[in-house]
């Protein structure tokens, strides 16, 4: 999906700088994230907890955003993406991606569409009308050794379980519990989706180098002493070797982890980048000419990059 603002705020992450001491031991913070509506006041409505306004980044997690379920249409036409991957994963429903490289995938409940933008890549992606849609969007920012890595495209149907009682964590990025996605990381990472059953009372394994966040996809639980529901992300930080969850009915989570990112990186628009010149650059090059190369099959006009605030962008901490 697109960052679809027409005033997207710039976001600085990455680095070790910034609220001290955040990521430096164990966490249970509700980040509430804000509402957007992407594309307009018609648009598909997400609630974005990532980046936040405290907590900007999870490991190299750097963006997300959680839609439906809502009977909705998305409609994204060919946009740009650079220094990152993106991860879509589904619920309900199921989208088409279209790519640059001649990709064309529809994703469905269960499989992973995963895009290395690395260098740079533009998609567009679209769903039918007059069906329900759920799921999340979420972004990975590379590291420096990977950021110009020549942009790829990844459907992965099927997926390793990490699975106990009561529950089954289904691996889409990373590792978890031993158990390895096949899908292609550029740093230590965890996504996984998490189903538990009526009555569960569940400990999952996780590493204590890696800081960690919750988010509920459906249902109410307890997870590390706080009550979740739909809506915010419960940030946790490093320092756990387990995740203690408790449900009383079934419900669906999405755990997000991996080592915190030490790299500085600005985010604008839908570019990743590591500083301001970069990002100039990267929207010119996407207004001008053809450096992104061309989606076929496209629905609509390819989308123009919004104008850039009217000061510097610039590096801060990943968190405040
Ligand atoms: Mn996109």
């Amino acid at each position: 999906m697109s960052n679809l603002e027409r005033e997207p705020r710039e976001t600085e992450c990455g680095g070790p700088t910034g609220r001290a001491g955040a990521a430096a031991g164990p966490a249970g913070e509700l980040l509430t994230g804000r509402e957007v509506v992407l594309g307009g006041p018609r648009g598909m409505r997400v609630t974005r907890t990532l980046p936040g306004r405290d907590v900007r980044m999870v490991g190299a997690w750097c963006f997300l955003d959680h839609y439906g379920p809502e009977r909705t249409a998305m409609r994204v036409p060919a946009h740009p993406h650079t220094g990152l991957q993106t991860v879509s994963w589904l619920v309900e429903g199921e989208v088409l991606h279209r790519d640059c490289l001649g990709s064309e995938q529809v994703i469905r409940p269960g499989s992973l569409n995963l895009m290395t933008a690395g260098r740079g890549i533009s998609h567009s992606e679209e769903s039918p009308a007059g069906r329900d849609l759920h799921g999340v969007q979420l972004w990975v920012a590379l590291p420096a050794a990977h950021r110009g890595t020549e942009p790829s495209f990844e459907h992965h149907p099927v997926l390793p379980k990490l699975t106990g009682p009561g529950f089954t964590a289904k691996v889409l990025m990373g590792e978890l519990g031993g158990v390895v996605s096949p899908a292609r990381v550029h740093s230590p990472l965890t996504g996984a989706e998490i189903t538990l059953e009526e009555g569960a009372q569940v400990t999952v394994p996780l590493r204590p180098d890696f800081e960690h966040a919750v988010l509920s996809l459906s249902g109410a639980v307890r997870a590390c002493g706080t009550d979740l529901a739909p809506g915010p992300l419960l940030y946790l930080g490093t320092g756990r070797s387990e995740l203690t969850l408790s449900a009383g009915a079934p419900a669906r989570l999405m755990l997000l982890g991996g080592e915190p990112f030490e790299e500085r990186i600005v985010m604008w628009w839908n570019f990743v980048g590591r500083d301001h010149d970069e990002i100039v650059r990267f929207r010119q090059e996407w207004m001008t000419g053809e450096a992104f190369g061309v989606v076929p099959g496209a629905p609509g006009t390819r989308l123009p990059a919004p104008d850039l605030p009217g000061t510097p962008l610039k590096p801060r901490g990943r968190h405040r």
